[in-house]
C-alpha cells in the first residue's frame, strides 16, 4: 500500500512570517514531533513558479528560495528521512504542463469566484499589474496537489476555496473520463480534524486585525517575520491593536486583535481552544496577554534562528537534487497517464 501523501508549499516571493509558520510549517513539524512522519510521504516544496503572482524581486528569487528551504530544516524538518521530500516546483516541469491541461478543464466563471484574487487586487498599489497568473494560480496549485495523489494539504483558512476548487476539478475530470485518474484530497474540514486543529489558522496583522498577516502587503509593524529580533518582536506585539472592552475573550467578531493574540498563543503552545479560553477567562489585563505572546514568539523564533546558523547550503542542495530526481519520475508517470487519456499520446 503506498503511503498517503501530505503536501504543502510556501511561496518564495519573500521571507516567511509568523502566519506562514503557523499555517504552513507547524502542521508538518507536529507530524514529525508526534513520530507520525514515517506513516506518510511528506512533500514540502518551494512553489517558486507561484512567486510571480505578486510583486517579487526577481534578482533575489533564486537565493530566497534556498533561504526559505533552509528555514524548513532549521524549524526541524529532517533531511535524512526517506519519507520527507523537499523540492523546488520549477525543477519538475510536469507541474507546468499539467497546469495548462487543467486550465482547459476549468471555466472562467469558476476562477472568477476566487475571493483571494479579489482580496489581493484590492490590496495592490495603483501601478501594480494584475496578471493572468494571479487570476489562475489556483490551477497551478491543483496541479501541485494532483500530480502526487496527495490527500492531506495543511494550509491556512485563506486556501479553503482553492482546495475545494481542486477537489471539484479532480472529480469532474474523473467523471468525464470515467476513470479514477486523480485521487481526491480530503475536504477542508476533514483536514482540520486530521490535523487536530480547532479551526484553520488565519493569523491577522497585528496592526490591522481585520486583515490577514501577509507577505504581499507592506505592513512591517503588523507582520512578525521569522527573522525578527527579540526587540522587534516585543515592539510589534506591545503595539498590537486591541480594543477598549477590557476583557479577554476569543471573539473574532468583536475583539479581533485580542483573539488574534490568543490564537497565536494557542498554536505556538499546542493548546486547544478551550484550554486557552479557560486560562484567560475573567482576565482583563491586555499587557499580561501581550507579555505571554511575546515570550512564546521569542522562544519559538530564537530557537529557529539559532538552528538556522548551522544549516548548510550544500546539504540542502544535495537533498533537493536527490529528491527532484525521484519526484520527477512520479510526476512524469502521472502526467503520461493524463496525456494518454486526453488524446495527446
Ligand atoms: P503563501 O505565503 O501565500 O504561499 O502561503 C503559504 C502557507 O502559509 C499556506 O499554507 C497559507 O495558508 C499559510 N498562510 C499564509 N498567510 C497566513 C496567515 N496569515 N495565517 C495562517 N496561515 C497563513
Amino acid at each position: 500500500m503506498p503511503k498517503e501523501v501530505v503536501l504543502t508549499g510556501l511561496r518564495t516571493n519573500g521571507a516567511y512570517h509568523l502566519g506562514n509558520y503557523i499555517g504552513g510549517i507547524l502542521p508538518i513539524l507536529k507530524l514529525i514531533q508526534d513520530n507520525q512522519a514515517s506513516s506518510y510521504q511528506i512533500n514540502l516544496f518551494a512553489p517558486d513558479l507561484h512567486s510571480f503572482t505578486t510583486p517579487t524581486n526577481l534578482d533575489k528569487l533564486n537565493q530566497q528560495t534556498l533561504e526559505n528551504l533552509k528555514l524548513f530544516v532549521a524549524c526541524g524538518v529532517p533531511l535524512d528521512d526517506n519519507n520527507v521530500n523537499l523540492y523546488r516546483q520549477s525543477y519538475i516541469s510536469a507541474h507546468s504542463e499539467l497546469t495548462w491541461i487543467l486550465s482547459n478543464f476549468t471555466s472562467w466563471g469558476e476562477m472568477s469566484r476566487m475571493t483571494e484574487f479579489k482580496d489581493k487586487i484590492n490590496q495592490f498599489k495603483s501601478g501594480n499589474q494584475i496578471t493572468v497568473g494571479l487570476f489562475s494560480y489556483p490551477i497551478l496549485m491543483a496541479a501541485d496537489i494532483l500530480l502526487y495523489d496527495a490527500t492531506w494539504i495543511p494550509v491556512g483558512e485563506d486556501q479553503r476555496q482553492h482546495l475545494e476548487f481542486c477537489r471539484n476539478l479532480a472529480q469532474r475530470f474523473n467523471q468525464r473520463f470515467k476513470k479514477d485518474i486523480f485521487k481526491i484530497p480530503a475536504d477542508f474540514n476533514k483536514q482540520q480534524d486530521w490535523l487536530k486543529r480547532f479551526e484553520a489558522p488565519r493569523i491577522r496583522s497585528l496592526k490591522h486585525p481585520d486583515k490577514k498577516m501577509s507577505k504581499s502587503i507592506a505592513d512591517p509593524k503588523g507582520t512578525i517575520m521569522l527573522s525578527d529580533t527579540s526587540e522587534e518582536i516585543a515592539q510589534k506585539i506591545t503595539s498590537a491593536q486591541t480594543d477598549n472592552l477590557a476583557s479577554i475573550d476569543y471573539d473574532w467578531q468583536n475583539q479581533p486583535g485580542i483573539t488574534n493574540l490568543l490564537s497565536i498563543l494557542a498554536y505556538l503552545n499546542s493548546k486547544s481552544l478551550s484550554d486557552i479560553k479557560q486560562n484567560w477567562r475573567g482576565q482583563s489585563d491586555y499587557s499580561n496577554l501581550k507579555q505571554a505572546v511575546i515570550q512564546s514568539v521569542q522562544a519559538t523564533l530564537n530557537e529557529i534562528q539559532n538552528s538556522l546558523k548551522s544549516v548548510s547550503d550544500t546539504v540542502v542542495l544535495n537533498h533537493l537534487k536527490n529528491r527532484e530526481v525521484k519526484l520527477n519520475k512520479i510526476a512524469n508517470q502521472k502526467l503520461q497517464q493524463i496525456q494518454k487519456i486526453i488524446g495527446l499520446r
